[in-house]
């Protein structure tokens, strides 16, 4: 099952890309805007890329990389040489760049290696290195004119970068990474972001302003699915002033699954409140929430029932999730975007899942032999959910249903 990963993201923001710079036919949008915000540093490099012709490699060992000449205005696309070293005291074979005719032979180049980006607060999923004089500040490197013009498209501060400055990429994550690869327009955005949040004392924020609104969703109550002909999992917008920031609740289950989010629920409209016996409710009551109860199973094992926090004790979910919860809102904790389908995906996890698991453990299905309360907290895991995950998703994509939410986990290593 292919996961999600970073060529599915616009390389600004938070959302997944649906389009494609028309000229390098590399970097990878959501919207206009973004692409916007991309340009004054991908205008330096962007007609440089696609003139560049793949089929001038010279060997199978050259890839694509990107050189920050000091002498230059701007930085250009290269062939590196990478042969393969088989050193004689590993046992595997990796791939090394010839450096010395970008650093200088009296020099030892230093690598950078990048494998997140602040500005995103993504994980990429390979490694760039950024290649430089080890000695740059000392040994009389001029500073570099091209890497300037890149840093100067945000207003930070940054280091002195000084000397021949070379990003190449390599694949993988890990500290052992094996092969190079070809470096793209996507990466060079990680680059340029990297070579101004290098010189940070604390991580950037500036993607995430005071006005900024989080993606979430709300989970409508029977009274506003009937009423108002809303679907179950609605997406909606929550400001960041919203007080589900400040006064939430939680979901045990979706922290066991390691997706942490804040709960709130929202007032009932008069319209159906008030009018409990009205027909199309069929009997039952219009608060009535179930994906929303079942989301708040206690999965504490030391909860007793207390009245006043509305505690039911474990596998339970709280007096006031019950049937009158009403509509519900939830966001990511990280405040990343929640999809209505990550919302039906958890709910569903939690209602059919989680909650025969804890019923087990609570003596439904064997009163004299229940299934213990830590073997069922280790059940409730990450590896389950992302089974249910992709079940649902297959469900709907044979009812011919939207499935473009990204993979849950999308910013983390994956399973
Ligand atoms: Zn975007
Ligand atoms: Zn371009």
């Amino acid at each position: 099952m292919a996961s999600v990963n970073a060529a599915d993201w616009c390389i600004i923001c938070d959302k997944p890309n649906t389009s494609v710079c028309n000229r390098c036919k590399s970097s990878r949008y959501c919207s206009k805007e973004c692409q916007h915000a991309d340009w004054p540093a991908h205008k330096l490099l962007c007609s440089a890329f696609s003139k560049f012709d793949i089929g001038t490699r010279p060997s199978k060992d050259h890839v694509r990389a990107i050189s920050f000449p000091f002498n230059k205005e701007r930085p250009e696309i290269v062939w590196l040489h990478c042969p393969w070293h088989d050193d004689d005291d590993d046992d595997f074979p990796c791939q090394f760049p010839a450096s010395a005719p970008i650093v200088g032979k009296d020099a030892f180049g230093r690598t950078l290696p990048v494998q997140y980006n602040p500005f995103l607060q993504r994980k990429l999923t390979d490694t760039i290195h950024i290649l430089h004089r080890d000695a740059a500040l000392i040994d009389g490197s001029l500073p570099n004119r091209s890497v300037a013009a890149v840093t100067a498209t945000q207003p930070y501060q940054t280091l002195d970068w000084r000397g021949p400055i070379l990003a190449y990429g390599m694949v993988g994550l890990g500290v052992d990474q094996v092969a190079c690869k070809d470096i793209d327009m996507n990466d060079f955005r990680h680059v340029a972001d990297h070579l101004v949040a290098c010189g940070m004392e604390s991580k950037p924020d500036i993607r995430r302003n005071v006005g900024e609104k989080v993606k979430g969703v709300r989970i409508n109550c029977l009274g506003d699915q009937k009423m108002f002909n809303k679907p179950v999992f609605e997406a909606v917008e929550v400001p960041s002033t919203d007080p589900i920031f400040t006064e939430h609740e939680t979901s045990d289950i979706a922290k066991r699954i390691e997706l942490p989010i804040f709960t709130r629920r929202c007032r009932p409209y008069a319209k159906w409140a008030n009018d409990e016996d009205n027909k199309i409710f069929q009997g039952a009551s219009p608060f009535n929430n179930q994906p929303a109860t079942f989301l708040h199973l206690c999965c504490d094992p030391n909860a007793k029932f207390n009245a006043r926090t509305g505690s039911m004790g474990w596998g339970w979910a709280p007096m006031q999730w019950q049937n009158g919860a009403g509509s519900a809102i939830i966001v990511r904790q990280d405040k990343k975007p929640l999809f209505p389908l990550h919302a039906e995906a958890l709910s569903r996890y939690c209602q059919y899942d989680a909650r025969a698991i804890l019923a087990h453990s609570m003596g439904e299905y064997a009163p004299e032999e229940p299934m213990q309360k830590k073997t069922a907290l280790a059940m409730v895991c990450r590896p389950a959910f992302i089974i249910s995950w992709y079940k649902l998703r297959e469900t709907k994509r044979k009812e011919g249903e939207d499935t473009d939410a990204p993979y849950p986990y999308y910013d983390v290593d994956f399973d």
